[in-house]
């Protein structure tokens, strides 16, 4: 028996468009300022979510795209303009988590049908998923509250203790949980994050398959990449 393990966005659910939406809220929040969520804008912000490390960046990228600077360029030098504009600004990431944090609650309690309705879901993960006799979990960097929300509205049956939030931790310790829960099963992990593989592959835990998804948010040069560190790509479940 193989126990799967599944990042989510980018995996299981394509959150791009969310995510930029809650920077345009955020900003809103945190300038007065409203961005319009242009078409252009949404595109522009796939662009560069492969550079995103965690949700309220998004606040950061919506901010450079209004400026007018190039998608492709921000992906190029990513982190300096990250810490160019934390700077410039005065904002602590902590600051900024908190806001982005509050806007998403905000419009989950206040409206979670529109929630839920600017995300989206890749098919065949889900009915890879759903058909699965085999336990499954879900390891995310994403709030415990909001993917169990969108577990639930994607059909998913799982129960809420098979999600591992970012409350939980980091994903290296929830998979070494579970490998203490599973001493002889195989593990497969799926994420669409290379740099987590690799910290994770720096592990070396015993039976764990770790299986980098090409359909998610992947950067330039992550397949090679993967290839010369002996992860295995798939292109579909
Ligand atoms: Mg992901």
């Amino acid at each position: 028996m193989t126990i799967y393990a599944f990042d989510f966005d980018g995996v299981v659910c394509d959150s791009s468009n969310e995510t930029a939406y809650s920077g345009v809220k955020a900003i809103a929040e945190l300038s007065g300022n409203f961005i319009e969520p242009t078409k252009k804008l949404l595109a522009d912000f796939r662009v560069v979510r492969p550079c995103l490390h965690t949700g309220w960046e998004s606040i950061f990228i919506v901010a450079m795209l209004a400026k007018g600077i190039d998608a492709v360029e921000i992906t190029k030098d990513y982190d300096h303009f990250l810490e160019a504009w934390l700077n410039e600004h005065e904002y602590s990431s902590d600051y900024l988590k908190s806001v982005y944090g509050n806007v998403r609650d905000q419009w989950i309690q206040g409206d979670l049908k529109s929630w839920l309705a600017v995300h989206d879901f890749y098919p065949h993960a889900i009915n890879f998923i759903k058909d699965l006799q085999e336990p499954f979990y879900i390891i995310t960097t994403k709030g415990h509250r909001f993917a169990v929300a969108l577990a639930n509205a994607a059909g998913i049956n799982i129960p809420d203790d098979n999600i591992f939030g970012l409350e939980s931790g980091p994903k290296e310790q929830t998979l070494k949980d579970l490998r203490i829960k599973f001493p002889d099963q195989s593990i497969s992990f799926y994420e669409d994050r290379l740099p987590t593989l690799l910290k994770v592959a720096n592990e070396n835990i015993h039976c764990l398959n770790l299986i980098l998804v090409d359909w998610g948010y992947l950067k330039d040069g992550d397949l090679e990449l993967a290839a010369a560190n002996g992860i295995e790509t798939i292109s579909s479940f």
